[in-house]
């Protein structure tokens, strides 16, 4: 039942320096320079020597049913897996419907929320859909909410998008007041995920629903600010009024950048801090099992992949390795930031209280070990614990 992880470098994510780190069941209870454990308690010690300890990660945005489907039905791509997720540091994960919410819908969502808890991670979702009127459980995305422990708010929505289903104005204010109300009467974020596409028209509805009624711009978590330069140019300027913003990570970062002017995570944040924005309000998510479309350079259409959520680590390593940003700074992106917006109080931080939830990696940033609500999941980058129908591999 105790765990005690010594003498890591901790980021909680601020830098702590070197801790022991005191686990009782799924609880961290101490947070210490030195931890001595007397008498005859069992102690399990994790040797945290030469190593970086950090939250576990939380990816706010990953098709946990499997998404795609846009090249038809074979392009379906499968359902998340626990070592899929685990082996990438991820102990938290909100999942989400994608463009097709006829094939995929609400139940499936819920019922795979809750293998994935049991099977040991952390687990939230969207209610609703890509399109509006947004599919939901219950006959109103309020009962959703409130009534269903999972859903912390709704999403992803799409918008400036020609697979969206072009909303208006007053469709989109009627549904973000009816999510942050049932959050507020449920104690929980009510947030709005929204799918941002490639058109001009960007984020304007968002920014109109904040200009034009009493909603705080903190309600929306817009994913994707980073798919051109022209959305991230206004993204820069939305998150300087006080918006999250939330970059999609890429498992391949140098092939994205060369087929098109998506804007690559590292230098991205990096724009952001320069232009001011507060650090606190940009977010990492993997866009997990969602397909990939895959061409050549000169545009030919190869074949679909499917997203990963490895990418999470792999950009917040090239924020640290390329654009220098500090490691307590960008590893925020995917622990205390994600919390804040999504308001799971127990997340995202390394202190006393809070889910036992950590990443123990190597002091050049690969995963040595993850544990998820106090249980270890990986060790030494490999998976341990696996699910239900998982090969092991
Ligand atoms: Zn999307």
């Amino acid at each position: 039942m105790l765990k005690l992880i010594k003498g890591a470098t901790v980021y909680a994510p601020e830098k702590l320096g070197v801790k022991d780190v005191l686990i009782a069941a799924d609880k961290i209870c101490a947070v210490e320079d030195h931890i001595e454990l007397n008498g005859n308690v069992e102690v399990e010690v994790i040797d945290g020597t030469g190593k970086v300890l950090t939250p576990g990660f939380i990816d706010s945005h990953e098709h946990i049913t499997g998404g795609g489907g846009e090249g038809g039905f074979k392009t379906r791509t499968p359902e998340a897996t626990l070592s899929g997720l685990t082996r990438y540091g991820i102990t938290t994960v909100v999942g989400c419907i994608g463009t097709d919410g006829i094939g995929r819908d609400m139940c499936a969502l819920v019922a795979k929320a809750h293998a994935l808890e049991e099977e040991g991670v952390s687990t939230y979702i969207y209610s609703g859909s890509y399109q509006v009127p947004v599919h939901t459980l219950t006959d109103s995305l309020m009962k959703d909410i409130m009534m269903i422990d999972k859903v912390i708010g709704v999403g992803e929505i799409a918008m400036s998008d020609h697979r969206s289903s072009q909303p208006t104005f007053e469709e989109m204010a009627r549904i973000v007041s009816d999510i942050r109300v049932g959050g507020m009467l449920s104690g929980k974020a009510g947030i709005i995920n929204i799918h941002l596409g490639d058109s001009e028209r960007c984020m304007d509805l968002i920014e109109r629903i904040v200009d034009e009624t009493e909603i705080p711009i903190t309600q929306f978590l817009p994913t994707h600010v980073n798919r051109n330069e022209m959305l991230f140019q206004k993204s820069i300027e939305y998150a300087k009024r006080g918006g999250y913003v939330d970059f999609t990570g890429n498992e391949d970062i140098d092939y994205w950048e060369t087929i098109c002017d998506e804007v690559r995570v590292c230098n991205g944040i990096k724009r952001m801090l320069d232009a001011g924005v507060d650090s606190g309000l940009m977010t990492i998510s993997s866009d997990g099992q969602g397909s990939l479309p895959i061409f050549s350079k000169e545009g030919e259409y190869l074949g679909i992949g499917v997203g990963k959520a490895s990418c999470l680590l792999k950009e917040v390593k090239e924020c640290v390795e390329r654009t220098n940003i500090p490691l307590e700074i960008a590893v925020k992106t995917i622990t205390s930031n994600p919390a804040d917006a999504l308001k799971l109080a127990n997340k995202g931080r390394i202190a006393v209280g809070k889910d036992a939830d950590f990443v123990l990696l190597s002091e050049d940033l690969v995963i040595d070990t993850v544990i998820a609500k106090g249980q270890t999941m990986v060790v030494g980058g490999e998976p341990i614990v696996w699910g239900t129908f998982e090969e092991k591999k």
